[in-house]
Order: structure tokens, then C-alpha cells, then sequence
């Protein structure tokens, strides 16, 4: 990963790269619960979901799947992703359950539901809450 450092501060990613973290479950996949990790293996994967993380991986973006799947779910998780030809950067699990996520940083931060449909991403106006000024 390429990345710029400037002034004993958190370096950044160059200009026009993306960190993406993604969400597994009900958005590359079935939405399949903690608790019935027999389903893991044997889910498909939404196949516009699979094209566009891949052409966005292949764009030079950083792909990381971003899930509320524990540890020990990690490396089936990992096998499913690899024999569905998913390419990615990394699994990052334990993401807090529940939904509902407000994200707040000092880096730029921007969301996306995923509701149905996997494709490039679109400009529109929408409103979103910010800190008081
Ligand atoms: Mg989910």
C-alpha cells in the first residue's frame, strides 16, 4: 500500500485511492447470523458484488472486508472468499454487531448501504449530520 507522510501526522493514501471496508454478510452474501456458521461455506456470493470489488481492487484500491464475523470464523471466511475469486487486501473481523454505525474520524469518512444492488458508486445529494462549527 502506498502511502504519503507529511508532518509527524498519520499518513494518508495517494490521491484517488480508496480504503474500501466492506461488509460480508446481506452485502456480498446472505445475511448469515454468528450463529449458524454451518451456512458460510456453502452461501453464494452476489455476483455484482463480486465484479465491482474486484474491478475496484484491480483500480488499485485497497479492499478490506469489514465484519461483524468473530476470530474464529475468520479462516472459513477466508476460504470462501478465495474460491469465489474475491480479490482483497484484508479480513478485519469483530466489527461491532447490531448495525446502525456512526462513524467518526479525523480522516475523511464516507458510507454507502448497500441495499440490493453492488455496483460503482454515484454522486447524489443527500444529507448527512456533521459536528456543530
Ligand atoms: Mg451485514
Amino acid at each position: 500500500m502506498e502511502l504519503e507522510y507529511k508532518n509527524h501526522e498519520s499518513p494518508i493514501l495517494k490521491d484517488g485511492i480508496k480504503n474500501y471496508l466492506i461488509d460480508i454478510d446481506g452485502t456480498i452474501t446472505d445475511d448469515i447470523p454468528n450463529e449458524e456458521p454451518e451456512r458460510m461455506s456453502t452461501c453464494l456470493p452476489f455476483l455484482d458484488a463480486l465484479e465491482t470489488i474486484n474491478k475496484w481492487y484491480d483500480e488499485g484500491h485497497q479492499i478490506c472486508f469489514f465484519t461483524s464475523r468473530t476470530e474464529d470464523l475468520k479462516a472459513i471466511t477466508e476460504e470462501w472468499l478465495n474460491r469465489h475469486g474475491f480479490k482483497y487486501h484484508s479480513i478485519l473481523c469483530g466489527k461491532p454487531r447490531g448495525g446502525n454505525y456512526h462513524w467518526i474520524d479525523n480522516h475523511l469518512v464516507k458510507a454507502t448501504r448497500y441495499k440490493g444492488k453492488f455496483t460503482d458508486l454515484v454522486e447524489k445529494n443527500v444529507s448527512i449530520q456533521v459536528f456543530k462549527d
